[in-house]
């Protein structure tokens, strides 16, 4: 039998980034340096990790995607700050009665180092999503030079979250 009115929603998302010179790099609101100048390439500021929590957070509603509301030919988006984005993503979920439970996300990327940078993009996120400090939980790891990611073509993250009705 279907419950009709569940409490709880889960979501998941996922986004990649390639990596090319002269853009920012810029993971969960925090402005990173790579290494070899790179940064990832995007119509918004790229920002692989908040996208992906933002997949997440829509697919959790079955609301679709990010490309839905921000859209990549709409030059409104353009160089868009995503932590503004969320935030428009946010009200979508507060108009539906519903907020966020807990995040957890893990940024794959060969380089830069990102586990000095990771508390802040937690709290980046905790402040725009309405959320205690230890219910977003960011991680890193390399690709072991394995794909896309480990030959640094580009960043990925992957997202899920649970939602609850408030
Ligand atoms: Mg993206």
């Amino acid at each position: 039998m279907t419950d009709s009115n569940p409490q709880f929603r889960i979501g998941n998302g996922y986004d990649i980034h390639r990596l090319v010179p002269k853009r920012p790099l810029i993971i969960g609101g925090v402005l990173l340096e790579h290494p070899d100048g790179l940064g990832l390439e995007g119509h918004s500021d790229a920002d692989v990790l908040v996208h992906a929590v933002m997949d997440a957070l829509l697919g959790a509603l079955a609301l679709g995607d990010i490309g839905k509301y921000f859209p990549p030919d709409d030059p409104q988006w353009e160089g868009s700050n995503s932590m503004i984005l969320l935030e428009r993503v946010m009200s979508l979920l507060y108009e539906r009665g519903w907020s966020v439970s807990n995040i957890d996300a893990v940024v794959v990327a060969e380089r830069p180092k990102l586990k000095p940078h990771i508390d802040l993009m937690r709290k980046n996120l905790a402040e725009k999503i309405g959320l205690d400090f230890d219910s977003v939980g960011v991680k890193a790891t390399t690709n072991e030079g394995l794909g896309p990611e480990g030959s640094e073509e580009g960043i990925s993250c992957q997202a899920v979250v649970l939602l609850k009705k408030s």
